[in-house]
């Protein structure tokens, strides 16, 4: 399987290649040449197997022949598999059941309490393993205001052939999420806290990067969201849960709370790949991008307002990019101008037919910060359920989209209430305790550089600790 960009002006990649390579040369997302296609044969031979052998078959044909089966296999079975403590439920992705029909698919039993453990686990050693194979290391560094950083930490932490930094604005993290970074010792962990906004931490990771010297010299690398590997192995779950429900003989529907468009984007990949998933709801908060283009057609920024919901604070959707190269009949230079577009004009729109197209399929739909508090409050003394902000969002919005009773709708549930204390505490009266693996995180000691907002401290920080030794 080779990858080819969504810009459609960059060589095709191996599947090794497009990993280590994040962005691509052109500015473009990775996407696989073609869509991998399972029969309704394969998809019921997937029943009754574990998290782990499933994901070893959907994801096998995205590998190829880029790295030995055997070796991917254990990989995937030393993350997920039975004897792996990395999640704490055994069965990975729980599905739970809410009302008629309806369904919760928790993805927040991983080390951060967050699904971007699911993919990035699994992220972390497949770096590892390709690096080790070449003889190579490389540098990764982030910025976050929140989720992906601890997540990227979590995933990176241990593994030899890479060294991360991750950069927070100083002061402006939530003490869990900061706790949850600066309180993983491991010798190729630093965190930085930046004396400045999380814009300032995104223009200097830019800046970074840009600084082609310097990226060469320490061989920057980045794990964001734009990573296909990530994207990959978020499809996983997605069979899992549809055949717990009775796929393929019975079509889902899922509701996702959305924000740079990866997770449901990898409802799209499955629903690519011939799983029946009759509507995939984009579910955001007041930061609605994705549920405006779904109403209108028009993809247009706007300004980036604070909500109890932060990982789904964006401006833009960078995945969302995957899905119009599909929606242009893979045109890598339709795409290019749309995007230009929306850098020179800040939005563009489709026409009828494809905003028809994409809405045959996904569904938008907002919620702000109130009805979100409201649906926390509903769980809980409706189920005795205690849930986070993100995940609210998507489950009011199955429930307003649920139409058919008769299919299942499954919300994903994208973060472990403990993340966010206040507003859970607000909506239901009760503070939620962390899960017991996490039980002592307010003891733990923490380590973090405070460096001010300026590239050259950044880069002589890097360069430090970044033992990246290319000379041996
Ligand atoms: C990252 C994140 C999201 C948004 O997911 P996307 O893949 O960016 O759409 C939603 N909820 C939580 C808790 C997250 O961490």
């Amino acid at each position: 399987m080779n990858y080819i960009s969504t810009r459609g002006r960059a060589p095709a990649l191996a599947f090794d290649d497009a990993l280590l390579g994040g962005l691509a040369p052109d500015g473009g997302l990775y996407v696989p040449e073609q869509w991998p296609q399972f029969s309704a044969a394969d998809i019921a031979a997937l029943e009754g197997l574990s998290y782990a052998e499933t994901a070893t078959r959907i994801m096998a044909p995205f590998i190829g022949d880029s790295l030995p089966a055997d070796d991917f296999a254990a990989m995937v079975e030393a993350v997920y598999g039975a004897e792996s403590k990395i999640f704490a439920d055994p069965v990975i992705t729980p599905l739970v059941q809410l009302g008629d029909n309806e369904w919760l698919l928790e993805l927040f039993h991983g080390p951060t309490l967050a699904f971007k453990d699911v993919a990035l686990q699994l992220i972390g050693r497949l770096f590892d393993y390709v690096l080790e194979k070449r003889g190579g290391r490389v540098t990764i560094i982030g910025a976050t205001s929140g989720d992906t950083g601890s997540a990227a930490i979590e995933a990176c932490r241990d593994r030899n052939n890479i060294v991360i930094f991750m950069l927070h604005p100083k002061g402006r993290v939530s003490e869990v999420q900061r706790r949850q970074m600066t309180t993983v010792m491991a010798d190729n962990v630093h965190n930085i806290a930046i004396e400045g906004t999380f814009d300032d931490c995104q223009a200097l990771l830019k800046a970074a990067f840009g600084d082609t010297a310097f990226r060469d010299e320490m061989q920057l690398s980045a794990v964001n969201s734009i990573n296909w590997a990530r994207v990959m192995a978020q499809t996983v779950y997605y069979f899992v849960a549809a055949v717990a429900l009775g796929a393929p003989r019975q079509s889902v529907a899922f509701s996702v709370p959305s924000g740079n468009f990866g997770n449901v984007f990898a409802g799209y990949v499955a629903r690519q790949m011939g799983l029946d998933i009759s509507r995939l709801i984009v579910a955001t908060n007041s930061n609605d991008i994705l549920a405006r283009f779904f109403e209108s057609g028009r993809y247009e920024t706007a300004t980036v307002t604070p909500t109890v919901s932060p990982s789904m604070d964006i401006q833009v959707s960078s995945n969302f990019e995957r899905l119009l190269y599909d929606l242009y009949d893979r045109d890598g230079d339709a795409v290019s101008n749309l995007l230009g577009e929306l850098a020179d004009h800040g939005g563009f729109a489709v026409d009828d037919a494809r905003l028809a197209q994409a809405r045959a399929l996904f569904t938008g739909y907002r919620l702000d910060d109130k009805a979100t508090e409201e649906t926390i409050a509903q769980l809980h003394r409706d189920n005795g359920m205690i849930i986070d902000p993100h995940t609210a969002i998507g489950v009011a919005a199955g429930r307003a989209c649920h139409r058919d009773q008769a299919e299942p709708m499954v919300a994903l549930g994208c973060a472990h209430p403990a993340k966010f204390p206040d507003v859970v505490a607000r909506a239901t009266g009760t503070l939620p305790a962390l899960p017991p693996q996490l039980a002592n995180l307010y003891d733990r000691p923490e380590a973090c550089e405070v460096l001010p907002n300026d590239l050259s401290a950044v880069q002589d920080f890097i360069r430090t600790k970044g033992t990246v030794k290319a000379s041996g």
